[in-house]
């Protein structure tokens, strides 16, 4: 096990995020899959997963092509746990 860094930096835009600051855990895996797109797992529609991919591919467009699973994990600052909640479709903000 690695020892928990004293003050881990934000995966989305790579600020340095001390633990006295809100910030959030997160683990993240994709999986290519055809029938996922049918089953419709991330949100609710084709354009948010559509978005997921274009986001993660901007992200890392070599390592996508050589491979169709992408796993990742790491703190996010508020802002950015924004933003993915947004691309996946479940901000808490939306309509219920
Ligand atoms: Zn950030």
């Amino acid at each position: 096990m690695r020892p928990r860094m004293a003050s881990p930096s934000c995966s989305g835009c790579g600020q340095v995020l001390p633990l006295t600051r809100l910030h959030f855990r997160f683990a993240l895996e994709v999986e290519g899959e055809q029938q996922a797109l049918d089953s419709r797992p991330l949100g609710d529609s084709p354009e948010a997963l559509a978005e997921l991919v274009r986001t993660l591919e901007s992200a890392d467009a070599a390592e996508l092509e050589a491979q169709v699973h992408f796993e990742a994990s790491g703190v996010l600052c508020p802002r950015c746990r924004r933003r993915l909640l947004e691309v996946v479709g479940h901000a808490p903000a939306g309509p219920h």
